[in-house]
């Protein structure tokens, strides 16, 4: 019997406030959520793999300027966009990575090929960029990945002389022309994005893959979560498929996503009880803020965040995508 297919995706979490958006905004979120979903629900639903609809599901958030991946990615401190990404397949338990890249039109499938076409997990640096150009990768000058919101962000954080994670470089802009008696919709500090899917195709195997361009205004060659398995991405067909956003230093402390499969294989825990066990008591415990998005081979299909809010959707084969940004 084939399995319940299905694809769950995320933009990333923060203090996302309704009055931080317009009801313009909101709406182009949720459209772009609802139609990647739903892209990548059609992968699922002519029987195409998990590992094929997470791919193509990041790749198109990354293609998506208005998420802090590949287009639209932040910028360290010095003005450059470093990017990271992984994939992970469920059924092989085979990993790709790539970290601190720039120039690659789509990490995620920097990640996939490192996977496929290499012995390594996890590449980096020039040779890294060899060998994707060997592959075939498409790359792209830096005015490509440029988007006015994001440098206007790092020009806050700048002053600010803070670290920010993402979606809230186009809150930055907001906060900056309200009046100060208002409260600033997204609270500059907590800001997080990445983007993420994972899924469970109907033969039963399950993916997942994260891609980001980490924290406004970081040092070049800081590195995140994103590409560190078990902290910012994990799939094992024996569990669950995971993929994390938010603050990355407390997810690879907390090796957070790993701890999530450990409970449900340990403990005998559901991934709605180990999920939430890791994102609302014990990512707290190392200051870690966001949230994950995950899947089982049952189906079940978990979004917990500890934030104000997540871009997040779902959709699963033959039923309508779910959308949403806030918590309630
Ligand atoms: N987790 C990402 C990082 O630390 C950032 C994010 O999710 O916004 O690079």
């Amino acid at each position: 019997m084939a399995a319940p297919a299905a694809i769950a995706i995320h933009g990333g979490a923060g203090i996302i406030l309704r009055s931080s958006l317009t009801t313009e905004q909101e709406a182009r979120y949720l459209d772009a959520l609802r139609s990647i979903a739903t892209a990548g629900n059609e992968v699922l639903a002519q029987g195409g793999s998990a590992l094929d609809a997470v791919s193509l599901a990041v790749s198109l958030l990354e293609d998506c300027p208005l998420f802090n991946a590949g287009k639209g990615a932040v910028f360290t401190n010095a003005g450059t966009i470093e990017m990271d990404a992984a994939i992970m397949d469920g059924k092989t338990r085979r990993a790709g990575a790539v970290a601190c890249i720039q120039h690659v039109r789509n990490p995620v499938r920097a990640a996939r090929a490192v996977m496929e076409h290499s012995p390594h997990v996890l590449m980096v640096g020039k040779g890294a960029e060899e060998f994707l150009r060997q592959h075939g990768l498409q790359f792209e000058d830096h005015a490509y990945f440029y988007t006015e919101e994001r440098y206007a962000q790092l020009q806050r954080a700048r002053q600010e002389s803070g670290v920010l994670l993402d979606h809230d470089a186009a809150n930055l802009l907001n906060t900056s022309s309200k009046p100060a008696s208002e409260p600033a919709p997204l609270d500059p500090d907590k800001k997080f994005g990445t983007v993420g899917a994972v899924a469970l195709d109907v033969h039963g195997n399950l993916a997942a893959a994260t891609s980001t361009g980490g924290m406004t205004n970081k040092l070049p060659g800081r590195v995140g979560d994103t590409p560190m398995l078990g902290a910012g991405c994990y799939a094992d067909n024996q569990t669950t498929a995971l993929s994390a956003t938010g603050t990355g230093e407390a997810f690879m402390r907390s090796l957070a996503l790993h701890d999530i499969t450990a409970q449900m294989q340990y403990l005998g825990l559901s991934l709605e009880q180990a999920a939430n066990s890791v994102v609302m008591d014990k990512l707290p415990l190392y200051e870690g803020q966001g949230g994950i998005i995950g899947i089982d081979r049952l189906g079940n299909i978990v979004l917990p965040f500890n934030t104000e809010g997540m871009y997040r959707a779902y959709q699963r084969v033959g039923e309508a995508a779910f959308a949403a940004i806030y918590a309630n």
